[in-house]
Order: C-alpha cells, then structure tokens, then sequence
C-alpha cells in the first residue's frame, strides 16, 4: 500500500474551519503519514499556519507539518517560527521560497528556498525532516529547464530530504523530472503532489499561474461538459485516479493531495484506487 499525504490550507474564518474539520474527519480513515498546512507570505498569516497546524495535531491527532516560505521574512523572523515549531512538537518542514505577493516590495533575508534549508539546518541541525517543492514541468519563473534542476540539486545539496512536486496531469513529466536528477545525483524521495479535479474554472485559472500544464484531451473533456458538475468530478476522478495509478506503477514513493480543504474530490481518486 503507497503511503499517502494530505494538503490543507490555513483557514481564516469559522466557516473555513468548520470545512477543514469536515475534511480532516473525513480522510483521517485513509491513515495519512503526515498532512501539511500551508503558508501565505507575510503579516498576520504566518499565525494561521501555526494555529492549523497545531489544531490539526491536537484536535485530529495528525503527523502536521507546516510550510514554511522565506520570502519576505527576515531571519530573526524565521528564527522565532522556527522554534515555535519546534516547541509545538513538528518534526517536519515543508521548505519553500514563496511568492511575494503583489505589492509587497521586500524581498527578505533569504532569496531561494535552498538558503532556507541551509539555515534551518545551521540553526536546527537535523531537528527537522525538510520537504522542498519540484516542478516537474520547470518552475514558472526559472530562466531555462536545466537550471531549474539545477537549482533543484542545490535544495537537496543544502539538506533536502524528500521532495514534493507541483501537480502535473502527464506522468512522463514527473518520470521524466526524476530521471534528469538521478542522473545529477540526486537520491531522495520525490513524491509526486495530486491536484484532484472538481471546479476546472478555477483549476485552470490555477494552472495558468504556477505553469501545470493541463493536456488538451482533458480540458476539451472539461469544457464539454459545461455546468455538468457531476460529469466533471466523475471523469477527473477517473483521469486523476488513472495518473496516481501509472504513478505508483512507475515507482513513485508515495502521493500528496492537495484537497484545498475539501474530502470529497480526494476520496472518489482514492476509492478508484481501491
Ligand atoms: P526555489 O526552489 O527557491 O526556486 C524558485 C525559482 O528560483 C526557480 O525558478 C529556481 O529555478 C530559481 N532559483 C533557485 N535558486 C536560484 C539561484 N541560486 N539563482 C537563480 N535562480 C534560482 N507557496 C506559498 O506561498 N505557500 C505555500 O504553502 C506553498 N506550498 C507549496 C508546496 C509545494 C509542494 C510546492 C511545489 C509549491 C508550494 N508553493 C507555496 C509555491 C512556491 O512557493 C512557489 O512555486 C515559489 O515560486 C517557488 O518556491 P520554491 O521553494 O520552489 O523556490
């Protein structure tokens, strides 16, 4: 049985949270090794991620790790989470550099997430197990394909270990990604990150921004099935379920879903999976 792993983001109002509990009750019979929470850049979010994270410790008994992203944060700010996390009881780190978001103007201390990990570990030693993101179709904004995995290496040469990647709907991307670093040395587990598929508006908006890229057959599917929302779930459930099904075939380590708070779409990939 491939492990598996759950992503929820941080909610902010009483609705949100009743609609995290909701799914976390719902997929905590899958066993998930760990769920992750994850973190906007800057100001009066960065609490969010803590309170869910230990929330989803205290209240639903998960393995929780938090992401953690340096951009726009100061050292002595990622300092104090650091310990926060620490004193909260994780053990596990999801490393990102972020994205700023637009309008706010300093970039931070740290500049790339692999300088992230480099001073969570002068700082932590191996205190935490640290994830890192991969982008099987290149990150958006890397200047070409192979420095892109290049700058994957440096992650991983910093103190990386295990990978998650960004959603992808071709397998040949992800086997594809995983070979090129092997072959750069790279040795540690890259797990592939699921994006099940309910409202395909907003996943394609989604899609457009951090460059996954949706094969034609599928978006012309989607498109055809208009206002048919059952039809949607119902034929992404089957692609999804098709993808994590090669996936695991091909040898990857384990899954991440991202369920942006929501069982339902997670469930029908995973009861198709069996
Ligand atoms: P990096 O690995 O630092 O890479 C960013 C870019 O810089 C790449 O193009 C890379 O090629 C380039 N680069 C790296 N090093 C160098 C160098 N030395 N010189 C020149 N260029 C360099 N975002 C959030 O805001 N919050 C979240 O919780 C969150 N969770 C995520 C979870 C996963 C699993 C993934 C895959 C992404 C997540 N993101 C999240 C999105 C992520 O923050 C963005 O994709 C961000 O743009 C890059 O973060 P990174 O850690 O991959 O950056």
């Amino acid at each position: 049985m491939t492990s598996i792993s759950f992503e929820f983001y941080p909610p902010k109002t009483d609705e949100q949270r009743a609609q995290l509990d909701r799914a976390a009750d719902k997929l905590k019979k899958y066993a998930p090794e760990y769920v992750s929470c994850t973190f906007g850049a800057g100001g009066s979010t960065l609490s969010y991620t803590s309170e869910t994270v230990r929330h989803l410790k205290q209240h639903h008994g998960f393995e929780a790790a938090p992401h953690l992203s340096c951009v726009g944060g100061s050292r002595e700010e990622i300092r104090e989470l650091l310990k926060l996390y620490r004193a909260i009881g994780c053990r596990r780190i999801v490393a990102l550099r972020g994205d700023l978001p637009s309008g706010m103007g300093h970039p931070g201390d740290l500049r790339y997430a692999s300088e992230l990990i480099s001073f969570i570990r002068a700082e932590h030693g191996d205190a935490f197990h640290l994830e890192v993101g991969a982008y099987p179709e290149t990150h958006p904004q890397a200047s070409d394909a192979l420095s892109d995995l290049k700058h994957f290496k440096a992650k991983v040469d910093a103190g990386a270990n295990a990978a998650i990647t960004q959603y992808f709907y071709n397998p040949d991307a992800y086997f594809g990604f995983v070979d090129a670093v092997r072959k750069l040395g790279v040795e540690i587990p890259i797990v592939p990150g699921i994006m099940p598929i309910s409202n395909f508006s907003q996943l394609r908006r989604f899609s457009e921004q951090c460059g996954a890229e949706i094969p034609r057959w599928i978006a012309k599917r989607m498109t055809a099935y208009g206002d048919d929302a059952a039809a949607i779930r119902d034929f992404g459930a089957d692609v999804v379920a098709q993808l994590c099904q090669r996936l695991i075939e091909g040898g990857a380590p384990s899954l991440h879903f991202y369920t942006l708070n929501l069982a339902k779409p997670t469930q029908l990939v995973l009861s198709r999976l069996g």
